[in-house]
């Protein structure tokens, strides 16, 4: 016996980019609920396993949250070890830490496993470095979709000096773009959209805060795509002003 929950990620797309500890869940999997981000090629690591896609995307039919609570629920007592496979990290706008709570409350083993996250990895895959001495001190993951009432504090973010990755903005360009600008933002702060991340069909383009929307719309930019906000994103063979070495 064997009773665990494993929530895993899957990373954002590309095979390659899963964790060894994430192949290791899925070789003991009895059963695998996966989301509909998650890349099926990371399936030929669980041959043997019962495969239950419980996707929830915005706008398609969707499975309930508490549905997939009480289905790993269920299978865990029943002894059967399960691996929630989630896109990206479980932990970033995953649902990983309230899945996790949910399940322990209920004396089920949970063991959490890192993915990397789409934002990490679409910046990586376009050679934006998203911090960098002398340019960027930090970053910030924020999502622009919120389904309670809280609002993103624009302003601040406008104004904390950080990169800025954006999850889940393609149909909120123009309330970020105003925001941004409203909060302080360079108009010609440098930005980067990312479309399905390490993936064959990646496609990317670049803009400034002024024209973002304008640009996507060109692009006809669609989701899942990140957005890299800050001066890194102007960051591709030389196009950014790389700083002074400040080590020397
Ligand atoms: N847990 C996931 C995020 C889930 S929220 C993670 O850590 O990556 C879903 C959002 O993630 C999408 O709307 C999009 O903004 C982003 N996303 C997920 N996969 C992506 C990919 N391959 N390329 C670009 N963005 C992606």
């Amino acid at each position: 016996m064997n009773a665990k929950v494993w929530l895993v990620g899957a990373g954002p797309g590309d095979p390659e980019l899963l964790t060894l500890k994430a192949v290791r869940a899925l070789h003991e999997a009895d059963v695998v609920l996966i989301d509909d981000l998650v890349n099926d090629a990371v399936l030929e690591h669980c041959p043997g396993a019962r495969i239950i896609p419980v996707g929830k995307r915005g706008g398609c039919r969707s499975t309930p949250q508490a549905f997939i609570h009480r289905l790993m629920l269920r299978y865990a007592r029943q002894g059967k070890c399960v691996v929630r496979l989630k896109g990206g990290d479980p932990c970033i706008f995953g649902r990983g830490g309230e899945e996790a709570q949910w399940l322990r409350e209920r004396g089920v083993e949970v063991e959490l496993v890192n993915g990397i996250t789409a934002g990490l990895a679409g910046a990586t895959q376009c050679d934006i470095p998203l911090t960098l001495r002398g340019v960027a001190r930090g970053v910030t993951l924020v999502t622009a979709h919120t389904q309670d009432d809280s609002q993103v504090n624009w302003q601040a973010l406008a104004q904390s000096g950080t990169t800025l990755v954006i999850y889940m903005g393609v149909a909120r360009l123009s309330e970020i773009r105003e925001q941004l600008l409203a909060g302080g933002m360079a108009m010609e702060t440098p930005v980067a959209m990312i479309e399905n991340a390490s993936l064959p069909q990646q496609r990317e383009c670049r803009s400034d805060l002024t024209g973002m929307e304008e640009a996507a719309n060109r692009f006809q930019l669609k989701s899942p795509a990140i957005l890299v906000i800050g001066a890194v994103a102007a960051a591709r063979s030389g196009l950014l002003a790389w700083p002074a070495d400040q080590s020397a």
